[in-house]
């Protein structure tokens, strides 16, 4: 939830869905609609339905979350970065998580830009550098430093834990940084227009939604037309949106193009 979302909406949501869905075996005796549904107000549905599919995988296996790095990779919805979180923060395995902060971090304190270094070489860095007493405090740790003390344009490297083996804090620290730059957000959401604002309100992402959220309100497993304008998108534009949502496995659309969200139980 917390890679894509802002931890606070988080905090908000977090008990009712670890409610809803205490366990994989709980999720997974879901439909993917009941997650989507519980999942309001987090955005990127994509997240809520790769969570249902690994749910059904892991019990399908046995029940159990893997606790290996190829286990984790083989569950839907999980990359590199997500298998080597939950291994270090779940499992206690000295393996390094590397987000985009943590890149740009680990590039610094090698003296290097993170674009000529490898997957391979950076991720050999990240493993070498965990604290293999507490792996998982580390992750979160490193994790943190790099988003709020290693920041892409002003980096605090006299409050940094990691001035002491940095190669590029001495030479960060000279730079002066005209006062009219602004501090990109250094999350993945940078590029993207902030949530509530009029930008954000023409974007793909803004109908797409409203869209789901149109469906969430719907009467369980109801097919309902969604066509017209909404809001400063097109009646084709909505017709895109569904027909994309449709493709991955959020909504289901039927003969005469109304749509669902995925998986309901239940059929109008
Ligand atoms: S010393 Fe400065 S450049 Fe180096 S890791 Fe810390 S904040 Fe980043």
């Amino acid at each position: 939830m917390a890679q894509q979302t802002q931890i606070g909406r988080v905090e908000e949501r977090w008990p009712a869905f670890m409610a809803a869905f205490p366990t994989p075996a709980a999720m997974a005796a879901a439909s993917p609609a009941d997650v989507i549904r519980a999942w309001r107000g987090l955005g990127y549905n994509r997240r809520a339905l790769s969570l249902h599919r690994a749910a059904v995988a892991i019990v399908r296996a046995g029940g159990t979350v893997p606790g290996d790095i190829e286990g984790l990779l083989a569950l839907p919805g999980i990359g590199p970065y997500t298998a080597r979180a939950v291994a270090a923060i779940a499992y206690g395995l000295p393996v390094g998580a590397v987000d985009v902060n943590v890149r740009r971090m680990l590039g610094r304190i090698l003296g290097a830009d993170p674009a000529t270094l490898s997957r391979a070489s950076l991720q050999a860095a990240a493993d070498a550098l965990v604290d293999p007493a507490d792996p998982g405090t580390w992750a979160h740790a490193v994790m943190d430093i790099g988003a709020t003390v290693c920041r892409p344009l002003r980096p605090s490297c006299a409050s940094c834990p990691a001035q002491p083996w940095c190669r590029s804090a001495r030479t960060l620290a000279a730079i002066p940084v005209p006062a009219t730059v602004r501090e990109p957000v250094s999350t993945s959401l940078a590029a993207s227009p902030r949530p509530g604002t009029a930008r954000f309100e023409r974007t793909t992402r803004w109908l797409r939604g409203r869209l789901v959220d149109r469906l969430r309100d719907a009467p369980p497993g109801r097919a309902m037309a969604v066509d017209g304008p909404l809001g400063a998108h097109s009646a084709e534009a909505v017709t895109l949106a569904l027909a994309a949502l449709a493709r991955e496995g959020i909504v289901e659309l039927d003969a005469a193009g109304r749509a669902r969200l995925a998986g309901s139980a239940e059929l109008a």
